[in-house]
């Protein structure tokens, strides 16, 4: 299968290696014969209706936030419409901010989002920076990862949360709970990049992009050696030092 992908703003949403993702994605396709066919959707970008399988969208400082946030906004019914269509999204840190109502940044301004996932952003002065493990029980799995942010993220009440944190901040330091998931889409404070050390997760969200193209979901399971070690380490560095200020 082709399985299309829209990356939102690579030049300006790509802290932390976020593009790493984009190759996880390319490398576990390939080793199950599918093959990823990545576009980048940029400013002044049309959102190509119902021709995206999977979107993703970075992390960046809050000045490149400001500067692609509105021209997001100007694309929110387009996604909006794509994800309730069944479309995958992936967003991370920054970007994931901006799939809420709003992001109030560290200056007070505040940056419109695209308000499909249930939650906006109040930046705080402290930034929240560490390793974080959460456990995902919807999953059965845990996520490990890497977090930077001054944004306290606030769940509606009835929002999924990705995420329970069992060592780090995560949304705000306080709920106890990170990310949040709303149909094919996730949002996450974790960079790293997020996925070489979170196999499971890749191909979760691969099987939820396949789904929209109408191919098989089942994915071969790969060897994944490397990737376990490296979760392991990750979580055990959340474990002893994640969550302090
Ligand atoms: N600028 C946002 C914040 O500080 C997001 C940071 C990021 O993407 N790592 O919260």
């Amino acid at each position: 299968m082709r399985i299309r992908v829209g990356h939102l703003y690579p030049d300006y949403l790509n802290i932390y290696a976020d593009r790493g993702n984009i190759a996880v994605f390319s490398e576990r396709s390939r080793a199950r014969g599918h093959e990823l066919d990545v576009r980048a959707i940029g400013m002044g970008d049309a959102v190509p209706a119902g021709e995206i399988d999977l979107f993703y969208i970075g992390g960046g400082q809050d000045r490149e936030q400001a500067l692609v946030a509105h021209d997001l906004a100007g694309k929110a019914s387009a996604l909006r419409e794509a994800v309730d269509a069944g479309a995958a999204f992936l967003a991370v840190c920054g970007g994931y901010q901006l799939l809420g109502r709003f992001y109030r940044d560290v200056a007070g301004e505040e940056q419109p989002g695209i308000g499909l996932l249930p939650l906006h952003t109040v930046a705080e002065k402290r930034r929240m920076i560490g390793d974080v493990l959460l456990d995902c029980d919807w999953a059965g799995q845990t996520l490990a990862g890497f977090e930077n942010h001054a944004g306290r993220t606030i769940l509606d009440d009835d929002a999924d949360p990705l995420g329970r944190v069992v060592a780090g901040f995560g949304n705000d330091g306080r709920s106890g709970f990170e990310g949040c998931r709303y149909k094919r889409a996730y949002g996450t404070y974790l960079h790293g990049p997020l996925l070489p050390r979170n196999p499971w997760f890749a191909d979760h969200v691969l099987a939820d992009a396949l789904a929209h193209a109408g191919g098989p979901t089942e994915l071969a399971p790969l060897p994944d050696e490397l990737e376990r070690q490296a979760h392991a380490v990750s979580a055990q560095r959340a474990r002893t030092r994640g969550g302090k200020f």
